[in-house]
């Protein structure tokens, strides 16, 4: 256009001059007519060609800077929805490790477990299968769906499950595909694609979470990353739960015998008893032990000291306890029991523990019992002393009996006995202090 407006009056001004010079009249406009179609007419086309075609360029770069500005508005949409997921992601990361932070047991674990699978995978049917403690069997411990009905995978135990045994993530396309999990076929509903994500606690694949789908559908990373997360925090959490409660119980347990330790009974007691209601405290040394052990062994010696452990705490009730206060002697605490039933749970002890010694094949062996009524507000140890008093009476006349500690009324407490290691069955008569 610059062009043409410069071209065409530098043209036309020497030209209207010249005709204005060399001639008159009509002859004059005929010229002028002439030489505008002569050199004006190809001079317009040809600067409209020139714009046309300028035109053109410039549609052809708009066009192309639109698409490279449109591909750049996706990527960037792109980049925002997967940033938003990763924030989304990260949310639910954060919120799950809390939540799992917060369980204190393992069934709150599932509990999160169980919430979780909801969030994560809101339109599949999903279910978390754990081992029990043999390691046998899966078992369902939670569960979601958007129908109520769960997955059900018919998997028996995690060396049944491809995803436990190979402890990686396996998706399944379709339940029909030639290397389709074997489980996934012929469910009711027929085909489908499945998820199975294994969940290991302190390194041993114990159980996998697992998701149905339409078949042909596959799960997006998001719901394979979620899963992931799931599957990886909770179990080490129930991880770390186990492992503080193994250090918390062999903290308070004998490790020969499973009962409580001395301190660890006094401590329960203390806050059981809460220095209200009445106690009975019975002290138990089993006869002639080092006897038995130097005749059996000190193998055999350890199954007896198993098999009274377990006879003394089959034979009191739930709410007392038991432990092993040393070597081969024991404290009963039975909790709220009036004298004369104590007396008779632990004549039980000591029949049952006569008929179990013969179950169990081990030389015959007995018990004495020394039992005191706890004051209320006495020490404990001060009880216990006692207890071990009544317990020396109770040897002193010839073990496997139970001495009960003086009443404090001066009646005597006869009780006939059975036979024992190197003892005939006696009787025994309170010193009554
Ligand atoms: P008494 O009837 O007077 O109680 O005689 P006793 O032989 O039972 O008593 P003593 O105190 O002389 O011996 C206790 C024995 O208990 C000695 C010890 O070897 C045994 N003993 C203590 N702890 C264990 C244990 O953990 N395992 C085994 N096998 N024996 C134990
Ligand atoms: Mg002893
Ligand atoms: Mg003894």
């Amino acid at each position: 256009m610059v062009t043409a407006a410069v071209v065409m009056p530098a043209m036309s001004v020497p030209a209207l001059l010249l005709t204005e010079v060399t001639t008159h009249g009509s002859l004059r406009y005929l010229v002028l007519w002439a030489w505008a179609f002569a050199v004006l007419l190809p001079l317009i086309y040809l600067v409209l060609r020139i714009s046309v075609s300028q035109q053109v360029r410039t549609d052809r770069l708009v066009a192309s800077l639109n698409r490279e500005l449109t591909a750049a508005l996706e990527e960037a949409d792109l980049q925002a929805a997967n940033q938003a997921g990763q924030v989304h992601r990260r949310e639910f990361e954060r919120r799950l490790a809390n939540a799992l932070d917060m369980a204190g047991g393992e069934s709150e674990v599932i509990d999160v477990v169980q919430r979780s699978l909801h969030s994560t995978l809101p339109e599949s049917p999903v279910e978390l299968l754990l081992a029990d403690n043999s390691h046998a069997h899966l078992i369902r411990m939670a569960h979601s769906s958007p129908d109520g009905s769960a997955p059900c995978c018919g998997v028996d135990s995690p060396d049944h499950c491809p995803a436990a045994r190979r402890a990686q993530i396996q998706q399944f396309v379709d339940s029909d595909d030639l290397d389709a999990c074997p489980k996934l076929r012929e469910r009711p509903g027929g085909g489908m694609s499945g998820l199975c994500v294994p969940v290991s606690i302190m390194g041993r694949t114990v159980g996998v979470i697992h998701a149905t789908g339409q078949a042909g559908k596959t799960f997006g990373d998001d719901s394979l990353q979620d899963l992931g997360n799931l599957a990886k925090l909770a179990g080490a959490r129930i991880g770390l739960l186990r492992v503080m409660a193994e250090t918390q119980l062999q903290a308070t347990t004998d490790n020969l015998t499973g009962l409580l330790n001395r301190r660890a009974f006094e401590q329960r007691l203390s806050a059981q008893r809460g220095g209200s209601s009445s106690l009975v405290v019975a002290m138990a040394d089993l006869d002639h032990f080092k006897a038995l052990n130097d005749t059996y062994g000190h193998e055999t010696g350890d199954r007896a000291l198993r098999l009274f452990s377990q006879v003394l705490t089959e034979s009191v009730r739930a709410q007392d306890l038991v432990c092993r206060h040393g070597g081969e002697e024991f404290v009963v605490a039975l909790v709220a029991c009036p004298l004369p039933k104590a007396r008779e749970i632990l004549d039980t002890v000591r029949a049952r523990l006569d008929v179990a010694v013969t179950v169990a094949g081990l030389p015959r062996f007995t018990v004495s019992f020394g039992v005191v009524d706890v004051a209320v507000g006495e020490d404990l140890p001060v009880a216990i002393g006692r207890a071990d008093a009544a317990l020396s009476e109770a040897k002193r006349a010839g073990r496997n009996r139970v001495f009960v500690h003086g009443t404090g009324r001066g009646e005597d407490t006869v009780e006939k006995v059975g036979g024992s290691l190197g003892e005939d069955p006696q009787t025994t008569v309170d010193a009554n202090r």
